[in-house]
């Protein structure tokens, strides 16, 4: 296996998942021959392991059940489902079953959230998971029938696309968009993207045309192109339809990128929920490269080299930001550099990389091929074109819908059937809470930003109960680097735990915000800089659902104190009431 892999320490996280489907896991001595092999040292690889929740250094049952416990998920009945498995299984959550068979825990998003509840079983994704399914997945764990053996309908997803525009409604053909930039050269591609205003589509915004051509001007032995296709935002769903459907279209956008930057090596960094979109991925690359539109001497120009490559991510959320990706992709855990330097000058392997989104290469491509003007025709000054919105949640038609840039809210609710919405969630957890007040408000760069995901949810939901599934999740996506989210995300977590328990005060209401603060004040990444939004905008919104959970008491203890000390009494033989205070009185 570490052969196949060119024993390239920059693949190890490969490497570790392919021992560990070998495997089954990835034991003591499976680490001590690896570093050994790739010569690094073993802590580097245990390391590495205990960052990636897809790796693991434990037993897990012959079907590993992972089922995703995302908001949207949680709304559609994940707890049933949950209940179901865990009953007809005779199995506990997080748990494996005595005989090794089967295991069963939850995960984050896995990026279906408009056809859930859905789960991963050995990594390939299953959805819209019902009694019915549940009762047939179990009748197959327990003949032992292998999964490549399960009836074909059972990994079949769809698409969902229920609104196209710019994009979506005709994808670029193998090599087109390649042929234009032979034709019309590299500066007029440059200006056509500079006069479309494409905007990098992952959220932040950069100027797609800045990018690229700062990457040029810098001189290096070597240049690269990466595709973030880790979109972990719960909620967003996009790219695994461009991928699945307009894959050719992505790839022409990399492979215009990799000859205007100089590159001859791209990369897709495909987030690991999406394994079932690999091998679909790997036959359009080797078809591209049989067809001369990837490889050596692309289109018969000699001197016009690129290829992609695959890498898969492991389940990390943190691997969405743009130089937690380039970490990973060097076989290390995902902690966000110190920046700058920018991936732009100092990215992949410390060279010159330019990383953008699925659906920025995707328009890149179009934009080459169909003009400027035909992009910037709609959207609003400052965010000209179109962006994909994946809507789920509370609404008659969720999916995949293009809008031109400075479409409300409120258009996109009546557009896809929801009714008494009481608040929609913009650009998943760390976006806006926007509420049924402000349903104007635009989708756009000078409004309301978005890497795509809007959820949904009607006036029967709980802004508190989905605030907590939020903290829950930033709680454990943490990377751990730096102490204010590290601690900061699990200390809201908890006092929001407490509040929901009907066990919080005014006080733990002041401490929220307080640690909200930190939180986004003194954070080292993106992540921890808007973890606490969700916190923040339903306390603005909504202070009543926190009000009628709160005592009416200036402050409650987080803990039973009795109750905590009640093992130590125990062990110790001291079981008068003052024990614990002797220390203070002697
Ligand atoms: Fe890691 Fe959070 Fe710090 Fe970002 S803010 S580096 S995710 S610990």
């Amino acid at each position: 296996i570490i052969d196949e892999h060119a024993a390239d320490p920059a693949r190890l996280i490969d490497i570790l998942q392919a021992l560990q489907n070998h495997f089954g896991f990835l034991s003591t001595d499976t680490v001590e021959q690896t570093a050994h092999l790739l010569n690094i040292p073993r802590s580097q690889i245990h390391s590495v392991i205990e960052f990636y929740s897809f790796l693991h250094s434990e037993p897990v049952g012959t079907y590993r059940i992972l089922l995703s416990d995302c908001i949207i998920d949680t709304l559609h009945g994940f707890q049933t489902v949950m209940d179901a498995f865990c009953q007809k299984l005779d199995i506990q959550p997080e748990t494996i079953r005595s005989d090794g068979k089967v295991s069963i825990a939850t995960t984050s998003c896995t990026g279906f959230c408009d056809q859930g509840p859905a789960a991963l079983i050995n990594g390939i994704a299953v959805v819209a998971l019902d009694a019915d399914r549940v009762e047939r997945i179990v009748n197959f764990i327990e003949r032992g029938v292998p999964i490549s053996e399960w009836p074909a309908d059972f990994f079949h997803n769809e698409d969902n696309i229920q609104q196209h525009g710019f994009l979506l409604k005709q994808g670029v053909e193998a090599g087109s968009a390649i042929e234009a930039l032979l034709d019309r050269g590299i500066e007029h591609i440059l200006n056509e993207l500079e006069q479309s205003g494409l905007r990098g589509c992952g959220g932040a915004g950069f100027p797609t045309v800045n990018k690229w051509r700062f990457c040029r001007q810098i001189e290096a032995d070597a240049h690269y192109v990466v595709c973030n296709a880790d979109e972990g935002e719960p909620g967003t769903f996009k790219d695994r339809v461009l991928l699945n459907n307009y894959a050719d279209q992505v790839i022409e956008g990399m492979t215009l990128c990799g000859r205007i930057i100089g590159a001859s090596q791209g990369f897709i960094y495909l987030r690991g929920e999406y394994l079932f979109l690999r091998q679909k991925l790997q036959q359009i690359i080797d078809q591209r490269r049989q067809n001369n539109w990837l490889g050596q001497a692309i289109a018969g120009v000699e001197g016009f080299d690129f290829d992609i490559e695959i890498r898969m991510g492991a389940g990390a959320y943190i691997c969405g930001e743009e130089s937690a990706l380039l970490e990973s992709l060097e076989g290390k855990r995902g902690v966000p550099r110190i920046r700058p330097p920018f991936p732009v000058t100092h990215g992949y392997l410390d060279k010159p990389t330019v990383i953008n989104n699925v659906e920025t290469f995707a328009s890149a491509a179009k934009i080459a091929l169909a003009g400027a003007s035909s992009y910037n025709q709609v959207g609003t000054e400052d965010s000209p074109g179109s962006r994909l919105l994946s809507i789920s949640g509370d609404c008659a038609r969720p999916g995949i819908y293009e809008y031109p840039f400075g479409t409300t809210i409120k258009q996109i609710l009546i557009d896809c059937g929801a009714s008494h919405t009481r608040c929609v969630q913009v650009g998943g957890p760390s976006g806006a809470l926007v509420a049924n007040t402000d349903f104007q408000r635009q989708i756009s760069f000078e409004d309301l930003p978005t890497g795509g995901s809007f959820m949904i949810f009607n006036d029967s939901r709980d802004p508190l109960a989905i605030a907590t599934n939020f903290a829950h999740f930033f709680a454990h996506e943490s990377c751990g680097f730096c102490t204010p989210c590290r601690v900061g995300t699990t200390l809201v977590k908890n006092r929001l735990d407490k509040v929901v328990k009907g066990l919080g005060s005014e006080n733990d209401l002041a401490e929220l915000k307080k640690l909200s603060h930190l939180v986004q004040h003194y954070s080292h990444c993106g992540l921890g800089q808007t973890a606490t939004n969700p916190v923040m905008d339903s306390l603005t919104h909504f202070p009543e659902h926190y009000q009628a959970k709160v005592k009416d008491q200036p402050f409650t203890p987080a803990i039973d104190l009795e109750q905590a000390l009640q093992q130590a009494r125990v062990l110790t033989g001291r079981t008068d009431a003052d024990a614990h205070l002797e220390q203070f009185n002697e």
